[in-house]
C-alpha cells in the first residue's frame, strides 16, 4: 500500500459557497499537512459535507483555491483527483460480491485482473477482512461493510482519503472499535485524510487536529488537546467536552468572581464579555488546607449522580451558582447532599474565554 511519501498537502484558499442567502462555506481558509488525520467537527448544517463535496470535485465552490500539493485542482473532475472516499451509508453495490466492490475503482482504471484480485486481497487484509471476498454484501455486519467501504477506498493507493460520518450508522460500542481502527489504519498507510463528524469524542480520539466549523466558517484549528484545554470561545467550550461557565469581572486584566480575584495561568481576553470555564473533572472537593495556587470555591452539596466511572456533585454556591463537580471512582471523598464543601480549581485549570453566545446556533 501506500506510506506517506505518497500522501500530499491540501491548502484550502478563501473557499466561498453559497446556496440562496445560505452560507454553506464562508472564505476557508484551511492548510492540511501531508500524511495529516484532519477532522472537520460542527453541528448539523456547518459546511462539512460542503467542504468534503468541495475536496473531492463534486461541488464546485463560488470562488477560492484548492491545491494538492502544488497544483490547483479546482477544475480537476473527481474521477481525476485520485482521492478516496467513504461515505456514511457505505454505498457498496448490492449485487456485487466483497472482492467486485473492492476492486471496482481498478476496473475503472483499466487495471489487469490478475493485477486486481493481489491488490483487493491486500486491500482486505488491511481492513482485517482477508478471505471474505467471496462473500455477498448482505452476509456482512455493518462494520464488516464499512471495512469493505475503506477497502474500496483505498485499494488504487490515493494520496487523499476524505470521509464523510462513516462510523454513524454503527451502534456505540462498534463505533468506538471502528475509531481505534480507523486511526490505526492511518498510522499504517500515512495517507492525508480529512474525515467529518459532528461526533466531538469522536473528532478528539482520531485527530491530529480538528477544525471547528460552524455556520460555514473555521472558528478554530487546533490539536485535540489544545481544542479541550484553550477553547477560543464559549461556543467551542460548549461543544467540546462538559463544561460550566460562570460570569467573571475584568479589572486591569485580572479576572475576578464573585467579588474575589481568580489565579489563572493563561491570558484573560481583553474585550467581550469574559466567562470562566470550568471542566468538571477538573474539580476537586478539597480541605481547609489547599495549595495557594488553587482557587476556592464554598458551597454546599445540592445533589451527587453516580453515573459508573464517575460521580456527578452539584455545588450551590452561596450566590446561588452552581458549580458540577466531576468526581472518579478513585476520590476519597463521599460527600452527601447539604454537606458543606469546598471545591478547588489549580490556576492552571482556570480558563478565562469569551462568551460570543449571542452567535450561538438554535436548534433547527
Ligand atoms: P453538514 O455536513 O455540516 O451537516 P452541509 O455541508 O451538508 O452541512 O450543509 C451546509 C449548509 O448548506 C446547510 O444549511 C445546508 O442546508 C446547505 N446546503 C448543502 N447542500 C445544499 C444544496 N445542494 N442545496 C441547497 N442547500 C444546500
Ligand atoms: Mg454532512
Amino acid at each position: 500500500m501506500t506510506d506517506s511519501s505518497g500522501s500530499l498537502p491540501i491548502t484550502i484558499s478563501n473557499v466561498t459557497k453559497t446556496y440562496g442567502d445560505v452560507h454553506a462555506l464562508d472564505s476557508v481558509d484551511l492548510a492540511i499537512q501531508s500524511g495529516e488525520f484532519m477532522t472537520l467537527l460542527g453541528p448539523s448544517g456547518s459546511g462539512k459535507t460542503t467542504l468534503l463535496m468541495v475536496l473531492a470535485g463534486f461541488t464546485r465552490p463560488d470562488f477560492g483555491s484548492v491545491k494538492f500539493g502544488d497544483s490547483e485542482v479546482i477544475r480537476t473532475p473527481p474521477h481525476r483527483r485520485n482521492v478516496g472516499m467513504v461515505f456514511q451509508n457505505y454505498a457498496l453495490f448490492p449485487h456485487m460480491n466483497v472482492a467486485k466492490n473492492v476492486g471496482f475503482p481498478l476496473k475503472l482504471r483499466g487495471v489487469s485482473a490478475n493485477d486486481i484480485d493481489n491488490r483487493v486481497e491486500s486491500a482486505l487484509e488491511t481492513v482485517q477482512l482477508g478471505g471474505y471476498g467471496k462473500r455477498g454484501i448482505d452476509q456482512l455486519s455493518g462494520g464488516q461493510r464499512q471495512r469493505v467501504a475503506l477497502a474500496r477506498a483505498i485499494v488504487f493507493e490515493p494520496r487523499i482519503l476524505l470521509m464523510d460520518e462513516p462510523l454513524s450508522a454503527l451502534d456505540k460500542k462498534l463505533r468506538e472499535h471502528m475509531q481505534i481502527e480507523l486511526r490505526q489504519l492511518h498510522e499504517k498507510l500515512g495517507m492525508t485524510t480529512v474525515y467529518v463528524t459532528h461526533d466531538q469524542r469522536e473528532a478528539l480520539t482520531m485527530s491530529d487536529r480538528i477544525a471547528v466549523i460552524n455556520h460555514g466558517k473555521l472558528m478554530q484549528l487546533d490539536t485535540p488537546r489544545q481544542l479541550y484545554d484553550k477553547p477560543q470561545n464559549k461556543f467551542i467550550a460548549d461543544f467540546i467536552g462538559e463544561s460550566v461557565f460562570l460570569p467573571v469581572d475584568v479589572n486591569n486584566g485580572v479576572a475576578s468572581y464573585a467579588g474575589t480575584a481568580l489565579s489563572s495561568e493563561s491570558d484573560v481576553p481583553d474585550q467581550g464579555r469574559v466567562v470562566l470555564m470550568i471542566r468538571p473533572e477538573r474539580l476537586q472537593i478539597v480541605d481547609g488546607t489547599a495549595a495557594p495556587d488553587i482557587n476556592r470555591f464554598e458551597g454546599h452539596i445540592e445533589d451527587t449522580v453516580f453515573q459508573g466511572e464517575s460521580t456527578l456533585v452539584s455545588v450551590r454556591l452561596a450566590n446561588g451558582d452552581i458549580i458540577s463537580v466531576r468526581q472518579g471512582a478513585t476520590a476519597d471523598t463521599t460527600a452527601n447532599k447539604g454537606d458543606a464543601v469546598t471545591i478547588g480549581l489549580h490556576a492552571k485549570d482556570t480558563v478565562m474565554i469569551v462568551d460570543d453566545s449571542s452567535d450561538q446556533i438554535t436548534a433547527t
